[in-house]
């Protein structure tokens, strides 16, 4: 299978336009036209990594964190990100990441560590700003429904748990084409009026390409008059992080230790227990620590994150409690986003999930 199709699912649910401006999530190493028969799913790229591709002949190792971050200036092997891409070169085996934009997608790194929790009704901690666009179409009463169910098809008119959200109204369009025109209604160079509907409908920024192109196809004239504007309700289906509640309400501290046994951690840092049970917990895959503020505005009993100093956890203030559980802890269960997206489309594709993905912390 070619690279470009064994990532298009991938890419289809974590779009590389939602990856913060510092990310390097993509096709890092590797052409997409390569052909690949199986591939290595992990965290980290290391070089044991690469040697178990090379083992178990993975054309591609899809990765969480992006190899090359910061930038390469040269590759003389003296670095472990060197020596990687090097490795990986010479083997032909490709590198992928999707980091960020699988931190911000509605099923990802976050939600998937409040589903093995066991938090239910999970929802985005932080939605998405500037993501939405308004689109308004206008279509003769003939196409309405064509048009309609085009563009719902690819993803326009989803607010919240509804689909198919749409407004309409009906009013008159006007239109003369010029000699070179073949109107679906009326005649060239003659003024003709139109029964139109205006329909409007919301979609994300990421389905722009997809719903533009759908309307395209499905409506009847050759010039098709719609606007696409930015709107600045936030998206709630992406954003960052995840929030949800537990079944029952948990003792704090037997909680944070079922967390610990769960996430296998060696310890878990926490600000000082309330006395109060748990039944809200919002959290973060990583590090979360610039979410407290928006842990603590939605009354979560619990952060759980990684990465938090020592002066963020002076922000708890009693109101919740901060709890580090690691980051590699944190992200462990990402690798299986990735084995879901991939064998629910390829159910046949080779794929191994690495077992030399390891935590670079130890603990005493
Ligand atoms: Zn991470």
């Amino acid at each position: 299978m070619k690279i470009k199709d064994l990532i298009k699912p991938i890419e289809a649910f974590a779009p590389l336009s939602y990856q913060e401006s510092y990310d390097n999530a993509g096709l890092i190493v590797g052409k997409y036209d390569t052909n690949v028969d199986s591939a290595l799913i992990c965290l980290d790229i290391t070089e044991e990594i690469i040697d178990e591709a090379i083992e178990q002949k993975a054309g591609i190792i899809i990765s969480h964190h992006p190899i090359i971050f910061g930038g390469l200036k040269r590759l003389n092997g003296n670095t472990l990100v060197e020596r990687c891409v090097i490795k990986a070169i010479k083997n032909d085996i490709a590198l992928y990441a999707a980091h960020t934009n699988l931190d911000a997608v509605e099923h990802g790194v976050s939600a998937k560590l409040a589903e093995r929790i066991g938090l239910k009704n999970i929802k985005m901690l932080k939605g998405m700003p500037n993501e939405l666009l308004k689109l308004s179409v206008f279509v003769p009463l003939s196409h309405t429904e064509a048009v309609a169910s085009a563009l719902f098809e690819q993803g326009a008119g989803h607010i919240g748990n509804y689909d198919c959200c749409s407004f309409s109204v009906e009013g008159t369009g006007t239109f003369r084409g010029d000699e070179n025109t073949n109107p679906y209604a009326g005649k060239k160079l003659v003024l003709h009026s139109e029964p139109e509907k205006r329909i409007e409908v919301v979609l994300p920024k990421a389905k722009k390409a997809q719903v533009v192109h759908a309307l395209l196809s499905a409506h009847p004239y050759e010039e098709v008059a719609y606007d696409l504007y930015p709107i600045e309700n936030m998206y709630n289906k992406a954003g960052i992080g995840a929030i949800g509640t537990l079944p029952e309400p948990e003792d704090e501290l037997s909680f944070l230790e079922q967390v610990k046994v769960l996430l296998g951690n060696g310890v878990i840092r926490h600000s000082e227990l309330r006395g109060k049970p748990i039944q809200k917990v919002a959290l973060c895959g990583g590090s979360g620590s610039f979410l407290i503020q928006a842990a603590k505005s939605q009354r979560a009993d619990l952060f759980i994150t990684a990465d938090i100093k020592y002066h963020d956890f002076f922000l708890a203030e009693q109101k919740i409690i901060l709890a580090d559980v690691g980051h590699f802890e944190s992200e462990q269960f990402t690798c299986e986003i990735f084995r879901d997206i991939l064998m629910k489309n390829f159910p046949t594709f080779a794929l191994h999930l690495s077992e030399h993905s390891k935590n670079p912390i130890q603990y005493l």
